[in-house]
């Protein structure tokens, strides 16, 4: 009787689970694209790190991290004791009376007390704490889940204690009872699973594995298959929809990205549910511009932080990117990139600017045009450093730095924008454009080694034009000069300008994993670095990327105003940095900051309001923005030994 209970109680549990499981099959197996396993052994120690180890959780929330590394190992010991009770509730085998089962249920005790103590830590958290990440709502479900995964914990010890008293605290009936309770409850969970978070139990070690090794990448359209990015619900690719059904939402994404913390309506967790509730309604035909939030698409900054901090693999750049390419191919791009479009079109910059202006910096820097007879290296300039007048200080910094150090280095006699904002604001074929004409002049011009120091052209260079047929070594100036210095010490008596506080770029810290070597070459000058909230490889982004130099009406708070106020609490005297962009944007909220510091000490003279305070404190002298390369080349020996450019 008892055998045919259960036997009718798994029947109905695998057909209510397979039912739910089929719907969400069927979405995946309609959606478009393929998945991609190449580079199979960084797949699989990013497997290993990230799914049997936790590494990526742990990083991030160490406390929570290890709870959850627990439950996990938890789930995996206890695989072959459920199975096993399960064989035997169904009338098939019966091996819980064999040695082996024995050794292998008092192997499992200390699994049960760890994931009973992970799972009430993280109830804890979840139910009383409520981080603000997790959102507002406090979910039954997955409280219910953290209660049958303690009374599966504690009927397994009950049992396995009773056994171990040869049965004799409560005879049969003791073990009958916790016996039913815990098969009920696995029955339950398996029901419960598909359509709660836990199904990232089943789904995460595939998405992790299937996420693409490098950050940010998103391969590029085929024009000849008429892809023109994604416009609908039902474009979504298999990878997407299959991130859409894991996410565990935890917040972490939300909780890095930059635009929602300063008070846009992009929140990237809220993309992906969002997907994941139109995939399961049907609304297969619905536009995504109709189903994201009015113009969340537009605020990301591509910074990648989100897609950076996810557990379990989520992809949200090339959602992202993929999305936008399919509203500029309908002619929906915002109004402040057109004119960008524009200039990258006719002149080639983002500035529009002519290139004899590029020739003038070049013959005043004395640089001379690449020849592989001659030449080892070609330094790419890039919009900022052919065109900004700020930019090209850190140039001829770098310049006077490999001339020091006898590196035979040229520039290319035409360079186009490597297309960065092209390639991450969706404007697919302007940038295939500029890429193929970049790839064309890099690849005749005989280029094997390019040295840059914008973190932009280092990930299109680097990454992006690999697809173009362009194989080359790319480096970013930091790492170069690092390399080239090493053992060098400072100049004797250049004053070290006090304490430093370096600012990572995503595209350098986060995407290219760059974070020693600029610290290296600071301590190399004897700086002492004070480290800003949010550095190294989760810098906080500077407002920058994606297309978001040129907004000029950001909503909420500007970004690069929050970070300047991070970098300014460490208190440092001097803030360097390593980008171009992350320059003008920072220098920028310097300056607004300063004019409301100013603003507020006239109202308090006029007597109209209360002394605000600067990030510094009023009366402080202002710090000094520089770039690294200007920092390092006035203080190692052998460059400009005349001390500190005025
Ligand atoms: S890439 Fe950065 S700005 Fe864009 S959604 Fe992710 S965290 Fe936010
Ligand atoms: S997308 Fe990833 S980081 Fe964001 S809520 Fe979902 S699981 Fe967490």
């Amino acid at each position: 009787m008892e055998v045919w209970l259960f036997r009718l109680l798994v029947v109905a549990a695998a057909a209510l689970f397979a039912r739910q499981m089929l719907a969400r099959y069927r979405l995946l197996a309609r959606a478009p694209g393929g998945f991609d396993a190449s580079d199979l052994g960084t797949r699989i120690a990013t497997f290993l790190s990230e799914i049997v180890f936790q590494t990526r959780t742990i990083r991030a929330r160490p406390v929570v991290g290890i709870a959850h590394l627990l439950v996990f190992w938890g789930f995996c010991a206890f695989a072959g004791y459920t199975t096993v009770e399960a064989l035997r509730g169904l009338g098939i085998v019966d091996l819980t009376g064999t040695a082996a089962f024995h050794a292998y249920e008092l192997a499992l005790v200390p699994f049960a007390i760890g994931v009973l103590g992970g799972i009430v830590l993280l109830a804890i958290r979840r139910g009383i704490l409520r981080p603000r990440a997790l959102g507002a709502y406090v979910s039954k479900e997955s409280l219910l889940i953290s209660a049958f995964i303690a009374i599966l914990m504690i009927t397994f010890l009950v049992d396995a204690a009773d056994a171990h008293a040869g049965r004799a605290m409560a005879g049969v009936p003791l073990e009958r009872v916790n016996w039913w309770a815990h098969m009920l409850v696995i029955l339950t969970f398996t029901v419960l699973i598909p359509d709660s978070k836990h199904l990232h139990l089943l789904l995460s070690p595939a998405t992790v594995f299937l996420r693409a090794p490098i950050l940010g990448t998103v391969p590029k359209l085929d024009f000849e298959k008429e892809q023109t990015g994604l416009e609908t619900v039902g474009q979504l690719e298999k990878k997407q929809v299959l991130d859409a059904f894991t996410c565990v939402e935890c917040g972490r994404c939300q909780e890095n990205c930059p635009a929602f913390a300063t008070g846009k309506v992009l929140n990237p967790k809220k993309l992906i549910l969002q997907n994941e509730e139109a995939l399961l309604a049907g609304k297969l035909e619905l536009p995504l511009k109709d189903l994201y939030d009015d113009p969340a698409l537009w605020q990301c900054t591509t910074c990648g932080a989100c897609q950076n901090e996810c557990p379990v693999g989520v992809e949200h750049l090339p959602l992202i990117v993929n999305a936008r390419r399919g509203l500029v191919s309908n002619g929906e791009a915002p109004a402040q990139l057109v004119p960008v479009y524009n200039h990258l079109e006719r002149r080639g910059n983002i500035w529009g600017l002519l290139s004899e202006q590029r020739q003038k910096f070049l013959a005043s820097a004395g640089v001379e045009i690449f020849d592989p007879a001659k030449h080892e290296y070609v330094v790419w300039l890039g919009c900022a450093g052919a065109f900004e007048a700020d930019f090209q200080k850190s140039l001829r910094a770098l310049f006077d730095i490999l001339r020091a150090k006898q590196v035979r280095f040229g520039v290319l006699a035409k360079e186009k924008c490597n297309g960065d904002v092209a390639k991450r604001t969706g404007n697919e074929y302007l940038f295939q454009e500029l890429a193929t004409s970049n790839v064309e002049e890099l690849n005749a011009a005989g280029v094997k080694k390019v040295i840059t120091s914008c973190p932009h052209c280092l990930k299109t260079l680097g990454h992006d034009y690999k697809e173009f047929g362009f194989e080359a070594e790319v480096q970013h100036s930091a790492v170069f000069v690092e390399e080239l210095t090493r053992g060098v010490t400072p100049i004797p008596g250049v004053p070290s300008q006090g304490t430093v506080t370096y600012h990572d770029p995503c595209y350098l810290g986060r995407y290219a994993k760059t974070v020693d070597e600029p610290r290296a070459l600071l301590a190399r000058t004897g700086a002492t670095v004070a480290e800003p909230e949010r550095t190294k490889e989760n810098p906080f982004c500077c407002g920058a990327g994606g297309g978001l130099l040129f907004e000029e009406h950001e909503a909420g708070r500007r970004i690069s105003d929050a970070r300047y106020e991070q970098l300014a609490a460490t208190g440092a005297d001097t803030v360097v940095m390593a980008c171009p962009f992350c320059s003008i944007m920072l220098k920028g909220a310097q300056a607004s900051a300063d004019k409301a510091s100013a603003d507020r000490s006239s109202a308090d003279d006029a007597g109209a309001g209360t002394p605000g305070a600067t990030p510094r404190g009023p009366g402080a002298t202002p710090m000094v923005m520089t770039d690294l390369m200007s920092y390092v080349a006035d203080r190692l020996p052998g460059v400009r030994d005349r001390g500190p450019a005025s």
